[in-house]
C-alpha cells in the first residue's frame, strides 16, 4: 500500500525530535508533587509497539510505567478458537481464509494453520476479507470459511462481506465470527479483583485505542472515567501523539479530574463512524459470553452473526466439538495480557519462544507485547 504525501508530512511532524524533547520536559515539569511513577495502561497493541519502538518508556523512566493491555486481537484469541480454525482447515471440503498473523498461532497440538497448509490443507491468507467473495465464486464445489478476528476496527468489513455474500446469493461462503468489543474488556480489567481490590496491578489512567475509536467514537469511554475515576485519553500512534496523551493524563491527575479526552481528534469524533456502527448492528448481535485468552469469560464482550444472516454463520454450518484446549504449560501470555507480568518475566522469552518459533499468541502478532519486547528490548534478557 502506498503512503500518501499527507501521511509522510504528518509522520515527520509527529516524529519531530524538538517536539518530542519539549513534551518530555513538560511532562517532567508537570508531574512535580505527583506520586510517581504513574501507571498508565495502553489498551492497544499498536501503542505498545510505538512505546517500545520510539523508546517512550525509556524517555519517561521513573515518571510513567506503561502497563500493556489486551488490545491485540490475535493475542486474546483463546486456544479453543485456534483449535476450531485448525479443525475446520482439516476438512477437505473447506478453504479456510484468515488474516496473516492468525495463521501462525499454535493450537493445542503446537501446530498452526501454516503447518496444516504444508500438509495439504487449503489455508489461504487474505489481506481483505472481501477477497473471500472471489475465492468462493471461483470454487463453487468447495466451502469457503472466513475466520474473522479483530476489535471494532475490522468488524465493519466482515459485516460488508456477509451482506455482499447474501446479495450475491453465495451458498458456499460462511464466517466464524471472533470479533470482540473493547469497552467490555476495559470494564472487565477495571473490575478484576487484582486491580480493584488487591491493588496488585495499579492503573492510574488509560491511553485509549486510536483505530477502534475511529469506529466507536469517544462516547463509550465516558462511563469508565466516571465510574472508576480513571482518566482516559484516546491517542494516535506516533511518538508526539503518545507523549501529548501522557501530558493530558498528567494534567488530569494533577488537577484531580477523571474525564475522557481526545488527542486523536484528526481521526476520532465523539460519535464515531455511525454508518459503520449501523452496518455492524445489522449483521451482528452480542454473544452472552466469550472466552478471552488471559481474561477468561467476559459477558457480552463479542459478536455473533444474527438470525437474519444465520446461513452465513460457520458455527451453525459446521458443528465442531473439540476436546479441552491445552495451553503451553510455561507460556504466561495470559498474565502478559492482564498486565500482571511483562514478556521478559517468561522464562521461554527469546530463548525457546521467538517470532520465528512462537509458542504463544503474544509472540506471533505484530501487535503482541512479546513480539514488541523481542524486537525492541531483547537486550534486557541478553538474548
Ligand atoms: Fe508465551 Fe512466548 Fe510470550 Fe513466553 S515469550 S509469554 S511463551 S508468547
Amino acid at each position: 500500500m502506498e503512503t500518501s504525501q499527507r501521511e509522510i508530512d504528518l509522520r515527520k511532524d509527529y516524529r519531530n525530535s524538538d517536539r518530542i524533547r519539549s513534551l518530555v520536559e513538560a511532562i517532567k515539569a508537570e508531574t512535580k508533587g505527583i506520586e510517581l511513577p504513574l501507571h498508565v495502561m495502553e489498551f492497544c497493541g499498536g501503542h505498545t509497539h510505538s512505546i517500545m519502538k520510539f523508546g517512550i518508556d525509556q524517555l519517561l523512566e521513573g515518571i510513567v510505567r506503561f502497563v500493556h493491555g489486551p488490545g491485540c486481537p490475535v493475542c486474546v484469541m483463546p486456544m479453543g478458537r485456534i483449535d476450531l480454525a485448525l479443525e475446520l482447515a482439516k476438512d477437505p471440503r473447506v478453504i479456510l481464509c484468515s488474516y496473516g498473523d492468525l495463521l501462525r498461532v499454535p493450537g493445542s497440538g503446537r501446530k498452526n494453520l501454516l503447518n496444516l497448509r504444508a500438509e495439504g490443507s487449503d489455508v489461504r491468507m487474505v489481506y481483505s476479507c472481501l477477497d473471500c467473495l472471489k475465492i468462493a465464486r471461483g470454487n463453487p464445489d468447495r466451502k469457503v470459511v472466513f475466520f474473522a478476528i479483530g476489535f471494532e476496527t475490522t468488524t465493519p468489513q466482515t459485516a460488508v462481506l456477509i451482506k455482499k455474500a447474501k446479495e450475491l446469493g453465495l451458498k458456499n461462503l460462511s464466517v466464524v465470527s471472533n470479533h470482540v468489543i473493547t469497552p467490555a474488556a476495559i470494564q472487565h480489567i477495571l473490575n478484576a479483583p487484582e486491580i480493584r481490590e488487591i491493588g496488585k496491578v495499579r492503573i492510574d489512567a488509560f491511553i485509549g485505542p486510536g483505530h477502534v475509536s475511529v469506529i466507536i467514537g469517544t462516547k463509550p469511554y465516558h462511563y469508565f472515567a466516571e465510574e472508576f475515576q480513571k482518566p482516559v485519553v484516546i491517542s494516535g500512534f506516533e511518538p508526539v501523539d503518545v507523549l501529548q496523551s501522557v501530558l493530558m493524563i498528567v494534567r488530569q491527575i494533577r488537577d484531580r479530574r477523571a474525564v475522557v479526552e481526545n488527542q486523536y481528534g484528526r481521526f476520532v469524533s465523539y460519535e464515531g463512524n455511525v454508518k459503520a456502527q449501523r452496518l455492524v448492528a445489522d449483521v451482528f448481535e452480542l454473544r452472552k459470553e466469550f472466552e478471552w485468552r488471559g481474561l477468561g469469560n467476559i459477558p457480552y464482550s463479542a459478536l455473533k452473526i444474527n438470525l437474519r444472516y444465520k446461513e452465513y454463520d460457520a458455527e451453525e454450518r459446521f458443528r465442531v466439538s473439540l476436546p479441552e484446549p491445552k495451553e503451553h504449560p510455561a507460556c504466561i501470555c495470559g498474565k502478559v495480557i492482564r498486565g500482571v507480568a511483562v514478556p521478559t518475566d517468561c522464562k521461554l522469552f527469546g530463548k525457546v519462544c521467538t517470532p520465528s518459533n512462537p509458542l504463544g499468541s503474544c509472540m506471533v502478532s505484530s501487535e503482541g507485547a512479546c513480539a514488541a519486547y523481542f524486537k525492541y528490548r531483547r537486550e534486557l534478557v541478553n538474548v
